[in-house]
């Protein structure tokens, strides 16, 4: 499962800015679906980020280092399935965190709003354990909510109502936010400047500039079939989106090499 050369090439030139990963359910078994990445590939990523020197930080702890740091990604999962308990376990295992997104209002049933993943959501006590292990968690909404289809005391109870939740649960300040389906409308950012949130996340592609607005930060998402040669192909569109020309011409003067030699 080691990537291709050219792709492990291509990530050494990509480390100059922050990256956010967006991963959902990470099953034990199977192939992989939409947004389900099989455990074993999840692995293969944390092997390959660690064999390339890249450093996992939580959410609150890239925005703690003003939006910068070489060769930092952020490991973010959305919805909080149970089954990411053992993606955190392989994570601890290699001294590295990750931030979990979690549905405050739907803890220990099955994930069942639009387009949701089959798979049961960590229980309280679940959640509590990955914070307790020095992971981040934050808040997905109480219900999985479009929230760009909401306003008022609904929209509040979503974005502010879901923190208040967390906040009990852990017994702790809740900083982080992650837009359910990427979905922001403006009442929407709002409501989550005015409950508290220091960072929040969309579905928007991209590397972290220091310049970035904290409560709109771009995230690359990881989809089901998503090998390691994949991901660090992806992470270095994102990082350079000239790198294309880099990987073209890299692959130009191997074919000349070859061509002389057989000469
Ligand atoms: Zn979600």
């Amino acid at each position: 499962m080691r990537p291709d050369p050219v792709s492990r090439r291509l990530l050494r030139g990509a480390g100059r800015r922050p990256l956010v990963l967006m991963y959902h359910a990470t099953p034990a078994g199977g192939r992989g679906a939409r947004w389900a990445l099989p455990l074993r590939r999840f692995v293969a990523h944390l092997e390959l980020l660690r064999g390339e020197g890249w450093r996992t930080v939580t959410v609150s702890e890239l925005l703690a280092r003003g939006l910068r740091g070489e060769r930092t990604v952020a490991i973010t999962f959305d919805d909080g399935f149970a089954d990411n308990l053992a993606a955190a376990e392989a994570l601890e295992a290699r001294g590295m965190r990750a931030t979990w997104f979690v549905v405050t209002g739907r803890l220990g049933e099955k994930a069942r709003w639009a387009g949701a993943e089959d798979g049961r959501l960590m229980t309280a006590a679940e959640v509590r354990r990955l914070h307790e292990a020095g992971h981040e968690v934050g808040s997905h909404t109480r219900t999985h909510a479009a929230l760009d289809a909401l306003a008022g005391p609904a929209l509040e109870e979503e974005v502010a109502g879901s923190r208040r939740e967390l906040e009990d649960l852990l017994g702790a300040p809740v900083a982080a936010f992650a837009y359910p389906y990427g979905r922001v409308s403006e009442a929407a950012a709002r409501a989550v400047r005015a409950a508290g949130y220091r960072a929040a996340v969309t579905c928007r592609g991209g590397a972290v500039r220091p310049g970035t607005d904290p409560l709109a930060l771009p995230r690359l998402e990881v989809d089901g079939a998503c090998g390691a040669g994949r991901l660090a192909r992806m992470m270095a569109l994102a990082a350079a989106p000239g790198s294309w020309m880099a990987v073209l011409s890299y692959l130009g003067r191997r074919a000349l090499h070859r061509l002389a030699v057989a000469a």
